[in-house]
Order: C-alpha cells, then structure tokens, then sequence
C-alpha cells in the first residue's frame, strides 16, 4: 500500500531524536534543570539583532507581495547578488547571481545535490567518516550508493583510504568541516592532498569527481584554524551551505547551493540543480527569509557562549583521562568512551541525567557526541558527572 522503504524511513526514528523525546520525558518528572541534556544541535545562541530589525521593517514597512510571493525558482536576483558579492569579499571570488541557488537549508542543498548528479543506481559518493547520519538518508533517497571511508586517527581525512574507495562509479566526494560530530575542522594540507587526489582519479577515470562541501558550520569557529573555502583548492566544488546554525534559523529553511563557473559544465550542472529542486518540490526558497538573508547576509553570530561552553570542556575532560577530538569548531565535542563503547558510556551517564548521543550513528561506535549549544551553566554541571563516570571506570 506505501513504499516499504518509506516506511522504514518514516517509523524508525532516530537516535538522536529518541534521546531528545527520552530527556523531554525525564524533565517533566525531574525537572528540566536537572536534565543535562547534550543530545540535538540545535543553536542556543538567538539570531542576530539585525534578523528581527529586518522582519520588522519587513511586515511594517513593505506591502505582503514583496515578502509572500513565489519567487524564481533559483530565489530572488537580489539575495543571489548579495550572497555572491559577500562570498567574493572573503574569498576573493568572483561569483555572480548565476552561481547561486537558493534553498531550504542544508538538507535541501544536500538532497538537491545528490539528486542533480546521481545517473544511476551504481553511482557511488563517499562518505567520510565521521559523518551526520542523514547523509546515508539522502543520498539512498536520491538513488545512490553512501561508501564509507574511515578517518585517520586525529579524525582528519584518511587520503589512502579515500582512494583505496575510489572506482569509476565514483561520482563524487562529500566532506563536512567544521564536522559534526567532532568539531574538527580539516587542516589546509589535508584537503590540498584530496584535491590533487581527486584531480589525478577524474583523468584516470576520464569524467567528472565532484567534491562536495557540507557547510553549514563555516562561520562557528573558535581557534585560529580556518576552515578552507574549497572551490579554491579544487575546481568542481559544489558547496551546501545554510544559515541553520551560523544565523541561528534552523527552522526557517534557508540556506544555498553554489556551483562554481570552474565547475565542468557549470551551466549544466545549474541547470540540473534547478531540475532536482523542481522535481523534489522545492518550488523556491520561503521569499521572506530570502529577504532576510539579502539584507543580513554580512551579519556576524555571536559565538560567544560556544566558545565558553567549548573552553570549559576542552580544559577538563582530557585532564579526567578523556581522550576528546579537538573542536576547531561547530558545536560538538566527540568523546571517547573510556571501555571503547560508546553505547555502553551514553547509559552509564544516563544515571546521573546526562545525555549524550552514542558514536554508532556517526560511524565510530567507540566514540560519543555531546552538544554544547546550551547555557553554560549545564556544561559547568557536567563537569562533575564526567569525574565520577571516569572514577567508575577506575574503581
Ligand atoms: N549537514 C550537517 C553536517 C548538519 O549537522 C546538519 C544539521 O544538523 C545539516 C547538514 C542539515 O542542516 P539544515 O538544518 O540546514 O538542513
């Protein structure tokens, strides 16, 4: 009667939701104070100012069909300009309207992405581990096949292991960095090693190896590393960006698509991207935070409360005997589980109301992802659950 597999989809839920319901559950009997909850990504940070400035002058100052309307497909000139124009400004660029394609957020970018590239079921993207579980959800719905490529032991890109993945159905490479879950941001040389890899693989396979760029942690950056804007390091880059977490606006779907003119056939590749957008229903990006972006898109996040958040476990847990992937950035700290189980870590902190979402789903069971946009506060109180669960394993 319904697609087996979107049932499967649609039932199953997942890990990190489970938990979240599970923390819900325990704050209602407990109360919500007492509940470290460490388990979604969502931005505790609010938007900036300017965002609220702008829906103001928005809804009081402008007739509705300039906020409500359908807008192209692709999303408003302006916006498209004004994202071009900031992403030329740091990265010496020269993008215009016809490199932008605006979305419903990263999810979309990505999903559009997959969509627009993949030819058949034997195309293959690899996946660096560790990964966002949705990445396996996307590209199967999109009718491609994830391969998985393990990491090296500093949790940056293993290059011998990505090409030992790579085969003529190769279509493309996906990467995430600042990553979610470990926060670690990709060093420069780790990436110019994967693009000189992926340049020698397109001759030896004679077509195209997108890279692909999963960004929507590009602005969350607490150290001096710098995350590197890809599409100068490698010329078919596709990145998927959003304003989910550096603007703090995950729930209003926004975010884009850029393809670069240095990409083979851009224009195709554009023009396939309007196509998977169309067919996946996607019949613009929602025009008000179009708006929004057009007038905000040079607005900074304040980050403040990560970083704080991100010292304060840095500092302790390594000291306690953690073994903790450095968080260049984003929102996560990954943590090793002390008896190598991840699982079995997240139930013990289960006791003392802390919970963190288990490394299985991000493609190391060893580890756990704790999330640190939350007030300071809870963080502080953590520190004390994390010594005791060390002196457990030290009894
Ligand atoms: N990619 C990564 C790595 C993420 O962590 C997330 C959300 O948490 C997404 C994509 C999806 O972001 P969006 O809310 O913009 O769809």
């Amino acid at each position: 009667m319904v697609s087996k597999k979107m049932l499967d989809l649609g039932t199953k839920r997942s890990v990190i939701r489970d938990i979240f319901e599970y923390g819900s559950m325990l704050a209602k009997e407990i109360g919500a104070e007492n509940v470290l909850d460490f388990s979604l990504g969502n931005p505790s940070t609010p938007a900036p100012r300017e965002v609220a400035n702008t829906i103001k002058y928005m809804v009081e100052e402008l007739s509705p069909k300039e906020y409500n309307s359908y807008t192209s497909s692709a999303g408003n000139t302006d916006t498209r300009i004004a994202v071009a124009k900031n992403l030329n400004k740091r990265f010496a660029t020269d993008y215009n309207e016809n490199n932008i394609f605006m979305t419903c957020g990263a999810a979309a970018s990505l999903n559009i992405i997959f969509k627009a590239i993949i030819e058949s079921d034997d195309d293959e993207i690899i996946v660096n581990i560790p990964y966002f579980p949705e990445y396996k959800v996307f590209i199967e719905g999109q009718g491609g096949k994830p391969i998985f490529a393990k990491c090296s032991e500093n949790l940056h890109l293993d290059i011998d292991e990505i090409e030992s993945k790579i085969n003529e159905n190769t279509k493309a490479v996906l990467i995430n960095s600042p990553n979610n879950p470990s926060g670690v941001i990709y060093p420069k040389e780790n990436l110019e090693e994967l693009a000189e890899l992926l340049q020698e693989k397109q001759k030896e396979y004679s077509h195209p190896i997108f890279l692909i760029s999963d960004e929507p942690y590009r602005e969350l950056v607490f150290t001096n590393e710098k995350p590197e804007f890809l599409p100068n390091i490698y010329d078919n880059t596709l990145v998927a960006y959003s304003w989910s977490k550096s603007l703090s606006l995950p729930g209003e779907r926004i975010g884009y698509i850029l393809v670069p003119n240095k990409v083979k056939s851009h224009e195709d590749v554009f023009a396939a991207v309007g196509g998977a957008a169309r067919v996946l229903g996607y019949v613009c990006a929602p025009s008000m935070f179009q708006y929004v972006i057009k007038n905000c898109v040079d607005a900074q996040p304040n980050i403040e409360v990560y970083r704080t958040n991100r010292n304060i476990l840095f500092e302790s847990l390594p000291k306690f005997g953690y073994t903790v992937a450095n968080p260049g950035g984003a929102f996560y700290m990954f943590i090793k589980s002390p008896s190598g189980d991840g699982n079995e870590f997240c139930e013990r902190a289960k006791k003392y109301h802390m919970l963190l979402v288990p490394g299985e789903g991000f493609g190391m069971k060893e580890y756990v992802r704790l999330s640190f946009c939350v007030d300071t506060e809870k963080i502080e109180k953590s520190i004390d659950v994390f010594k005791k669960l060390m002196d457990e394993y030290n009894l």
